[in-house]
Order: C-alpha cells, then sequence, then structure tokens
C-alpha cells in the first residue's frame, strides 16, 4: 500500500471507529460503557475476529484485553507476532450482557461494520475465533470439524479456531488452538502466493518481501 493510499485507508477506519463509538443501530448501545471497533494496522495480513467485548473490553474500548487477550498474545507470541501487527476486531462492537452470546438481530446490525473493515484493510487471511465469528463467514460449519482448516471465500483464506477464552478452560480445545496457530505462518505465505499467481502481477509490489521477511 504507498502512502497517500495508506492515510486514506488509516481515514476509513478512523470514521468507522467514530461511528460505532456512538452507534444506536441495536439493543447493545443501552449496556455499553465504550464501544470496542477493533484495532490493528490497516495493512493487516491478518486479521482475528473474535465474538464481542467482554468485561474489560467494554471498560477500555480494545478488543482481547482481559483473560482470552493475554491468551491471544501468547499464541501471536508462539509463532513470532505480536498483536500490533495484526487486526483484531468482533462481529459485534457492543459488550452483550453478562457476556452472553450475541442474538441474530444484534449480529445483523452490527455486520455493516465488520465488512467495512474487510473492505479496507483487505486482508489476506481472517482468522475467526468462536463460532460467532465463523458462523459469518461459513454459515454451516461445525467448528469441531473445520477449526485450524483453510476456506478459500472471496480470496481471502478464512481459518476458523476455536475462542480463546473457551481454549483457556479446556485442555482438549487448547491443544487444538495452539496447533492451528502453528500452521498460520504457512497459511500466511501460502496466501501470498496464492494472490500473485491470481493477480498475475511481477513482483513489483515491494511491501510483500518485506512483510513476508516477519515469519
Ligand atoms: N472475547 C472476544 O470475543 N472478543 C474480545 O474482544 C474479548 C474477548
Ligand atoms: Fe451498533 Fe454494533 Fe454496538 Fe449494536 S453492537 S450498538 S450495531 S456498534
Amino acid at each position: 500500500m504507498d502512502e497517500e493510499k495508506k492515510r486514506l485507508a488509516e481515514a476509513t477506519l478512523a470514521q468507522i471507529a467514530k461511528e460505532v463509538a456512538v452507534c444506536q443501530r441495536c439493543m447493545l448501545h443501552h449496556s455499553r460503557k465504550l464501544a470496542v471497533p477493533g484495532e490493528g494496522p490497516v495493512d493487516s495480513e491478518i486479521m482475528f475476529i473474535g465474538e464481542g467485548p467482554g468485561f474489560h473490553e467494554n471498560e477500555q474500548g480494545r478488543p482481547f484485553v482481559g483473560a482470552a487477550g493475554k491468551y491471544l498474545e501468547e499464541l501471536l507470541a508462539n509463532i513470532n507476532m505480536r498483536r500490533e501487527q495484526v487486526f483484531i476486531g468482533n462481529v459485534v462492537k457492543c459488550r452483550p450482557p453478562n457476556n452472553r452470546d450475541p442474538l441474530p438481530d444484534e449480529l445483523a446490525a452490527c455486520s455493516d461494520y465488520l465488512e467495512r473493515q474487510i473492505q479496507v484493510i483487505n486482508p489476506k487471511v481472517i482468522v475467526t475465533l468462536g463460532r460467532y465469528s465463523m458462523a459469518r463467514f461459513l454459515p454451516n460449519a461445525k467448528i469441531s470439524d473445520v477449526h485450524g482448516q483453510s476456506f478459500r471465500i472471496k480470496g481471502r483464506l478464512v481459518v476458523p479456531m476455536f475462542h480463546p477464552a473457551a481454549a483457556l478452560h479446556q485442555p482438549s480445545l487448547k491443544i487444538s488452538v495452539e496447533r492451528d496457530f502453528a500452521r498460520l505462518p504457512e497459511l500466511i505465505s501460502k496466501a501470498n502466493e496464492s494472490t500473485v499467481v491470481k493477480e498475475e502481477k511481477p513482483p513489483d509490489n515491494k511491501s510483500e518481501p518485506t512483510q513476508l521477511s516477519l515469519f
């Protein structure tokens, strides 16, 4: 992404965050303290999508800052990545009361914000964390069947994984999530290769080789 494009894209992300902060499209706005639009670089190659803000996220207006967030940071560290390098968001931007599951009408009302974020970030890989974000891309999939597999959807790789909060409390899910994470660097390279092939571009995109060297 060149500098001018990047500035414009950052402005778009900021605009989305501004709208989310005052959004009243669903009932969740009544109980929220701070909306959590999501955060990360606008040119992230990889985007993590969780479910919705919990207690700490609602207090701070930032995604994955509680126990699940600490674990997500550990999972990222295992593959030599830091949270600052990836975009982290949620399918609903406001905390459901008592951390209940988001309702269909809340998911629908909030959907457009995430869609716009995906369009502007244009990640190569989307990792869904938990059932609700998986269902957005793979409505009929069962997470226990498909976790860790990659699906090409609208030109991106979508990789469903168990939610880190669930994995924290269930040793079997923890093993799965750690194994699935370990495969991410390979999937990111695969996504890079297939993008180049698909667009039939000569290797003139200078940002890709440098970003790849991160892994
Ligand atoms: N769990 C989520 O799904 N999202 C967050 O932002 C935090 C915890
Ligand atoms: Fe708006 Fe989404 Fe918050 Fe509902 S959850 S009020 S749609 S930002």
